[in-house]
């Protein structure tokens, strides 16, 4: 088995020949040894929340808090970490405002940050509890996708998708409508059967399609406006085995079968490799249980490699294609057959920014392809592209409301620019139908998510029910349901 992510065939040879003028010569250098560590998805598990003070009652604060990338930050006047529901119903109105409850910060926006309440539900995340008749699962709201879904494995059930990574708590993944790749799979929220939230004043709400299922439609995502919520059940199904396959194809022909490779694997994503006109194509397939063949994990292999090319050849873009062209080897393919959790989610020990859209299906290519372009008229790009498919569901805000949609997400490495991803990829997401990902970088206000959203004012009544001071509301929830941001 070949690691696909030693894509670029000893870029560090290439180095070498860049100074001495061998380039060609060099590239035909073996593939250098993937030093990427196997992965260890939950060691960012506790990157954000671990500095909150594990006592249940408020108290004084004097730790600083930060997202995973470390652009939004604050110091709360408290932190709640309560051990129970009934211990948050109770402190909830007493607590100073704006209340925010933050899961793992892996969100690159400022949904979180508060200078009143900050509040976790780390120990909201006991034993799941699985009801194998009806197959669902009942789960403490504060749990990380991956806890979840090992403890499912142990007792023979699974996640029907996850996403790229798994340490989120599910309240913060669901509460932004994080999504997997796969046409005919909808986002997590999807597979939300009930939930329990608490309201500012203190209130407990259970919802359900039968029971009241207008909050059920707005809570699934609602980006921790209405309240705290404490418990979801979920849909599961019995586990199964995934066989990955991925390889690179030259980035226009595979755009070209995109439509046909989705309509075809359970999963289907492409990661384009801006400034080399290649993409690296991944499906996964069910597959009868067998002995597993675990994947070599080197992303970040493919990521220093995209980085010296952009080091060294930056300036002059004809010469880095010409060099990629030269250096990336289309007959590398990967393989690797394992549980659906070990192969659908994985680490990003990379840190980066990123801004993604979701497209209506059928503007995903076109809006893809001039996303693209618009990245290579900056020479610092590097990070790949990626391109998934999420099947349409009917929650109020979410990204898939009533629309089958591709996503096109663009990255920037920690500590390099990213305010063009917002400014400059904004406009064009949005020419193409685009609704932001609620998790991710984009400066969308009140009046255009109205637009984008046909339920926005029906969320916008519930909410007011719900929380009539503005409570929940930090400044950057006040710029999307403030009263004076309309
Ligand atoms: C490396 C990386 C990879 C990613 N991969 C994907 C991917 O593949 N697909 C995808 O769609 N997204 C992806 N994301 C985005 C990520 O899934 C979302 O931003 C998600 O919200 C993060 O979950 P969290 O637990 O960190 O929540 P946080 O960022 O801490 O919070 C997110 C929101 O949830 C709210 N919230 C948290 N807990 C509660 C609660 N108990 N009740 C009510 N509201 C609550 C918060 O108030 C906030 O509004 C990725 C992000 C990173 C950094």
């Amino acid at each position: 088995m070949t690691a696909r992510r030693d894509w670029l065939k000893n870029a560090a040879t290439l180095g070498a020949a860049a100074g001495t003028g061998l380039l060609l010569g060099k590239a035909q250098a073996q593939a250098s040894s993937a030093t990427a560590k196997p992965k260890a998805a939950a060691a960012n598990a506790t990157a954000s929340t671990a500095s909150a003070a594990s006592t249940a009652a408020p108290t004084p604060n004097t730790r600083t808090w930060q997202n995973w990338s470390a652009i939004h930050q604050c110091k709360p006047e408290q932190w709640l970490v309560p051990a129970d529901e009934a211990e948050l119903a109770a402190a909830l109105p007493r607590a100073k405002a704006p209340l925010r409850a933050v899961g793992a910060g892996h969100s690159f926006n400022p949904l979180v940050p508060t200078v009143g309440t900050l509040i976790s539900l780390d120990r909201l995340s006991g034993t799941p509890v699985v009801d194998k008749q009806n197959l669902t699962v009942r789960v403490g709201a504060g749990m990380r996708i991956g806890v979840l879904a090992r403890a499912l494995d142990a007792q023979g059930y699974a996640l029907y998708n996850q996403p790229d990574i798994d340490v989120q708590t599910l309240a913060g993944a669901l509460s932004t409508a994080t999504h997997g790749t796969g046409q005919t799979l909808p986002a997590l929220h999807a597979e939300v059967q009930a939930l329990r939230l608490v309201s500012p004043d203190g209130r407990v709400h259970e919802c359900s399609r039968a029971k009241n299922p207008d909050l059920f439609d707005a809570a699934r995502v609602s980006l921790g406006a209405l309240g705290v919520i404490t418990e979801y059940t979920l849909r599961i199904r019995p586990r199964y085995m995934l066989r990955r396959h991925v390889w690179l194809e030259r980035t226009e022909e595979l755009l070209a079968r995109a439509p046909e490779l989705a309509a075809k694997h359970r999963h289907f994503e492409l990661y384009v490799l801006p400034f080399t006109g290649f993409s690296a194509g991944i499906t996964h397939d069910e597959g009868a249980a067998a002995t597993a063949q675990p994947p070599e994990a080197a992303d970040e292999n493919v990521l220093r490699d995209l980085r010296r090319l952009r080091d060294w050849f930056g300036r002059w873009p004809a010469l880095r294609r010409w060099a990629a062209a030269r250096l990336i080897n289309p007959a590398q393919t990967e393989a690797a057959f394992d549980w659906s959790w070990r192969l659908l989610s994985t680490s990003r020990p990379t840190r980066f920014n990123e801004s993604e859209y979701h497209l209506p299906r059928e503007a995903g290519i076109a809006g893809l392809r001039e996303v693209l372009a618009t990245l290579e008229k900056r020479n610092e790009v590097f990070f790949p592209m990626e391109f998934r498919f999420i099947r349409a569901d009917h929650a109020w805000l979410s990204p898939f409301y009533e629309r089958d949609t591709c996503s096109v997400a663009a990255h920037a490495l920690q500590g390099e620019d990213y305010a063009y991803l917002i400014s400059e990829l904004g406009p064009v997401f949005r020419k193409h139908g685009g609704r932001p990902h609620w998790g991710k970088l984009h400066d969308l206000k009140q009046a255009e998510l109205q637009a984008l959203y046909p339920r926005f004012a029906d969320f916008q009544t519930l909410r007011r029910e719900l929380d009539p001071q503005g409570r929940m509301l930090n400044t950057h929830l006040q710029q999307i349901f403030g009263a004076n941001h309309g």
